[in-house]
């Protein structure tokens, strides 16, 4: 199982997951959608399916697009919101594409059908991969739009952090650096947090993502996967593991806010004729 990390608009990733032997593929996200076309046929693939994990334009716009292109073509999601959705899943459901198997976890909270998509092969020994949209970054979570710190407590401690320790993690947006200089001012004495932050400078420099990370490494410099910790607890004054998710997303949302302008997704849109000006 192969995946290709595309980077699309400002900051987001879509994904395309191929099983090697028979050339069948997977996308998840793919909001751009002439570009995940011209890389499926580059690869000499054949797209079998859409995941989505949110109905956020960034995430879902491509569907109806490529649900034209590509006749019969199955879009999974957990939301009625996501454009060309033929298949809605549920929570624990698996999904099997030739070798590739998926399971739909449920994951509400950024908005209230957001799913995750774990993924392993049959008779492979690569690590399993999870697709996490905006619910787990490199280094942070999403924004708590259309839910609580008890859902997203239970999304990052009982639904993704209880996957195989050495499971892939791909997310919907390169926030990385972002997110590590907020880990950094939670836990300034935390080693893991600043090499990760001087290594995700340099992709950067690079141009390179830096997805996938592992859930293993997550646990080690991400403050929302760490919410047991005596320096997180500190930082947000409170004990209950809730209270500190709760108090770390607040500090996060008002963590640097960049100044007002032109939303960027706005200015692509137009360049790419998206919107009609
Ligand atoms: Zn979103």
């Amino acid at each position: 199982m192969k995946v290709k990390v595309i980077s699309i608009l400002e900051d987001n990733y879509m994904y395309l997951v191929i099983q090697e032997e028979t050339r069948e593929a997977i996308a998840v996200d793919p909001a751009v959608p002439h570009r995940l076309l011209e890389i499926v046929r580059r690869e000499g693939v054949s797209l079998q399916a859409v995941l989505t994990t949110h109905h956020h334009w960034d995430h879902a716009r491509g569907n109806e697009n490529l649900a034209k292109e590509i006749p019969g073509l199955k879009v999974y999601g957990g939301d009625d919101r996501i454009g060309a959705l033929t298949d809605k899943v549920s929570h624990a459901q698996e999904l099997k594409f030739g070798t590739i198997n998926v399971r739909c976890l449920f994951t509400p909270c950024h908005t209230s059908g957001h799913m995750c998509y774990f993924m392993w092969e049959d008779d492979c020994t690569d690590a399993p991969a999870v697709f996490t949209g905006d619910t787990l970054f490199v280094g942070g979570c999403g924004r708590f739009f259309e839910g609580t710190a008890e859902q997203m407590h239970k999304n990052l401690t009982e639904v993704l952090g209880c996957l195989p320790k050495d499971t892939k993690i791909f997310c919907g947006h390169e926030y990385t650096i972002k997110n590590l200089k907020f880990a950094l001012k939670v836990e300034p004495h935390n080693e893991k947090v600043r090499e990760m932050l001087c290594w995700a400078r340099a992709r950067d420099d690079d141009d390179k993502p830096t997805v996938p990370s592992t859930l293993e490494e997550e646990f080690e410099y991400n403050p929302f996967l760490r919410l047991s910790e005596e320096s997180v607890q500190k930082f947000t004054g409170k004990t209950d593991p809730i209270e500190v998710l709760r108090v770390l997303r607040k500090e996060k949302d008002n963590f640097k806010k960049p100044k007002e302008r032109v939303p960027p997704h706005a200015l692509l849109a137009l360049e790419w004729g998206l919107l009609r000006p």
